[in-house]
């Protein structure tokens, strides 16, 4: 498709009527002939496509959980556009090949763009540092051993140190592992409960190493998946004065709490873990004040067989691309926390401008990645609709606000419920 023409929607930020012109796959001020197709927005939003720079394609090697194409039609049904894949595959994303791998397929059956990130350190062992410069060439926006810190103070150092010379963004998980064997938050619910429990201070300890260490070689660092007050405060002083650290969270930890696990429904257990009521609400206070930058989704698929077990042995994580916008408008906008302009900056230009993407914004010249949503019904989110592989939503059931009606990624239609 040439030429799209995009009519009678709202622009999300300023509110009033617009029509959106994309040809040969980026936004244009008008369009040089009749278009090839025209949508009708009437009583929708037009957004930027949103770009999630923290999620989990499973390919290579889990496929059973989701794959690249199934992955990233999750993602445009969620209005993603972009999408970065951490690196724990198998396997693991830490050279040249699997980058290229990865690119090769997404181009080929994906949905949306995908932007692979790179190991830290070969095979994630937390020893030695990885390819990163010949990753880079081979196209990855960042270096993350996610799933798992960086191991080390040392490594985190050297990792820093080499990153920055190919300009490489670097990621982290924040979570002390040696006090932080367990399925949930540590705290009341887990001792009533007779889970073992996760502290706040694994991840609070690791944000305070990691914004130590980037400080003292004043390089940037970004932070993981926040989900603790104190964690979020520690950021909030590193920023202020001056320290290059920027963060992320995900949609479970401003809308969901420990309270959760007490079905012993393993969809609520996640890494970090749900935490308290006052966590959760400093994760919007952490949004509302700029302390928190991105909203992403750790959209992290596992098999039935391995969550449709006892709570202690199940595995961490839930999908989330499908949900995230939805449950971003619902609890942080339609409350008064955040505009509506603000949620989007941080789910497209905040990690756009970390990673360096050059995308998501509406402007003339830029790719032509779009979300059109209805922010005026009510809808429930159901099973059945589900297009990840994996299933493992705490959402099922849930009543939202804001559906992803129609995704263009780069001038293509990548999602469509209008027709
Ligand atoms: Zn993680």
């Amino acid at each position: 498709m040439k030429r799209i023409e995009i009519k009678n929607g709202k622009h999300y930020a300023s509110g009033e009527k617009v029509t959106i012109c994309i040809e040969n796959g980026v936004f244009t001020e008008s369009l040089s002939g009749d278009p090839d197709e025209v949508i009708d927005a009437e009583g929708l939003t037009v957004f930027p496509g949103l770009i999630d720079m923290h999620c989990h394609l499973r390919e290579p090697g889990y496929e059973y959980r989701e794959d690249i194409k199934s992955g990233t039609k999750s993602a445009a049904k969620g209005g993603f556009t972009s999408v970065c894949c951490m690196p724990n595959t198998n396997p693991v994303c830490d050279n040249a090949a699997v980058v290229e791998g990865i690119l090769r397929k997404a181009e080929q059956v994906g949905s949306c763009n995908v932007f692979p990130i790179g190991a830290a350190s070969k095979g994630l062992n937390g020893k030695e540092i990885s390819e990163m410069g010949l990753m880079k060439e081979a196209g990855i926006v960042a270096v993350s051993d996610d799933g798992k810190p960086i191991a080390t103070a040392n490594l985190l150092k050297k990792v820093l140190e080499y990153a920055s010379d190919f300009d490489i963004p670097v990621l982290n998980h924040c979570e002390e592992m040696s006090i932080s064997e367990g399925a949930m938050n540590e705290g009341a619910i887990s001792t009533s409960l007779g889970l073992r429990g996760i502290p706040a201070i694994a991840e609070e300890i690791m944000i305070s190493r990691d914004i130590q260490t980037a400080e003292y070689l004043d390089m940037p660092i970004h932070i993981c998946h926040v989900s603790t007050a104190k964690g979020i405060e520690i950021i909030r002083q590193a920023k202020a004065r001056g320290v290059k650290v920027t963060c992320e969270t995900c949609p479970h930890y401003f809308s969901l709490t420990e309270e959760c696990c007490q079905t012993y429904d393993t969809n609520f257990k996640m890494n970090p873990p749900l935490r308290t009521e006052k966590d959760r609400l400093a994760v919007i206070e952490g949004l509302k004040d700029g302390t928190i930058d991105c909203i992403v989704t750790d959209h992290a698929p596992h098999h039935i067989d391995e969550k449709d077990i006892e709570f202690s042995l199940a595995n961490n994580g839930i999908i989330g691309f499908e949900t995230a916008f939805a449950v971003g408008y619902t609890y942080l906008v339609k409350p008064g926390h955040l505009t509506l302009e603000e949620l989007i900056r941080t789910m497209t230009v905040n990690p756009s401008s970390i990673l360096h993407l050059g995308r998501g914004t509406l402007e003339n010249g830029m790719p032509g990645d779009v979300m059109l949503a209805d922010l005026s019904s009510d809808f429930t989110y159901t099973e059945e609709e589900i297009l990840s592989k994996s299933h493992n939503s705490p959402y099922i059931g849930q009543d939202f606000t804001g559906r992803v009606k129609l995704t263009i990624a780069g001038g293509k239609i990548t999602y469509d419920e209008l027709r």
